[in-house]
């Protein structure tokens, strides 16, 4: 990355190394594009490695769902949930044991290679964020330090220790030297080389927990007072209730916060999410109630509509060796089919910026 960012920054003969914590959060200010970019590039390549490698994780990933989210400061990082396949149930010492192999929280002794990369990378240190929620007695949302456990448990999901443990149903191995140490793969750190917090789940129960904590985060709450006011205000004047949501969804749109790197991945149509399984919205109102996309010319008159599936299933082949089309019905079609576009002639190859002196 800081590489990347000197080439950017017209200094490719300067050695990365040399730039210091403040140098680096500059040039992070100056060139996001570069940085949602090779994030990109290194987030894919992690994917693939452990889509390919299914000892990461015991046993090979049958499916997985991510998001980018961008932090305070706007540098983009991600939330993951992976199934694996066939893996020992965690009640039982063969899943507790496989548990041990690919989650930990024990900072290695200093003759081995992952100490500097976990020192790095994976010792908590307290932000204003810890203390966020807090009132009168402070104590860090993350609970760090944490506690010494002599082996790794399980903690029933309907006891108060799951809420305490901040929702995670299984509390590692931990010994005194490890208070500060957050959770990681040890297969995985090595190649990321950056900070990763990774926690087993299990049940349902936890994997709610999971999305609901950490996949589905609102925007700040900073917003929400004027957002609120504007709201106040549009509830007052005497217009249509639709037209008052229009306008209060308009302000929603209008009043949120977006980091710079946010900007460069829109800008530069980066994925903001992906996952092994996908979902296909299916319009089933009656046909003069469904929404239908317009279609331009070049001078912007509209000239007719976007064909969408339900026209493209009454289009579908009556005869084919693979497939029988006359007994499928919608259902079915969209499950099997998604559409698939030619790439127009006129397009450029590339679409980043050409530098032209
Ligand atoms: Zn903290």
């Amino acid at each position: 990355m800081r590489k990347s960012l000197l080439i950017a920054d017209g200094r490719p003969m300067d050695n990365p190394q040399d730039l210091d914590i403040i140098a680096t959060q500059w040039l992070i200010e100056q060139y996001p594009v570069i940085v949602s970019i090779h994030f990109m590039y290194r987030f894919n390549a992690l994917m693939k490695f452990m889509l390919n490698n299914n000892q990461v994780l015991n046993n090979r990933i049958k499916d997985y769902w991510w998001r980018i989210e961008f932090q305070n400061r706007g540098s983009p990082h991600v939330h993951m949930v992976v199934w694996v396949e066939g893996h020992a149930s965690f009640d039982t010492e063969e899943g507790l044991q496989q548990l041990n192999k690919v989650c930990s929280c024990e900072l290695p002794p200093e003759t081995s290679e992952l100490h500097d990369l976990i020192k790095k990378n994976q010792l908590h240190k307290h932000t204003h964020t810890c203390y966020k929620n807090s009132s009168e007695s402070p104590t860090c949302r993350f609970g760090f330090p944490r506690k010494e456990c002599a082996e790794t448990r399980l903690v029933s999901h309907s006891s108060d220790e799951f809420i305490r443990n901040g929702g995670r149903i299984c509390i590692l191995k931990r010994g005194s030297e490890d208070g500060w140490v957050n959770n990681y793969n040890p297969t995985l750190i090595k190649i990321w080389n950056a900070n990763m917090d990774i926690q087993p789940c299990g049940t349902n129960e936890t994997i709610a927990f999971y999305i609901a904590k950490y996949v589905s985060k609102s925007d700040p709450t900073q917003l929400d007072g004027s957002v609120a006011r504007a709201i106040r205000e549009i509830q007052r004047e005497e217009t249509d209730i639709s037209h008052k949501l229009f306008k209060v969804c308009m302000r929603i749109l209008k009043e949120r916060q977006v980091s710079a790197c946010e900007c460069a991945y829109r800008l530069c149509h980066l994925n903001f999410r992906d996952s092994s399984r996908k979902c296909t919205f299916l319009n089933t109102r009656k046909p003069e109630q469904r929404y239908r996309v317009l279609k331009f010319d070049s001078n912007g008159t509209a000239t007719g509509y976007c064909s969408n599936i339900i026209e493209r299933y009454e289009k579908r082949p009556t005869e084919h060796p693979n497939y029988d089309f006359d007994n499928m019905c919608l259902l079915e079609f969209a499950m099997l089919f998604e559409s698939h576009y030619e790439k127009s002639n006129q397009e450029p190859e590339e679409c980043v910026d050409i530098y032209d002196p």
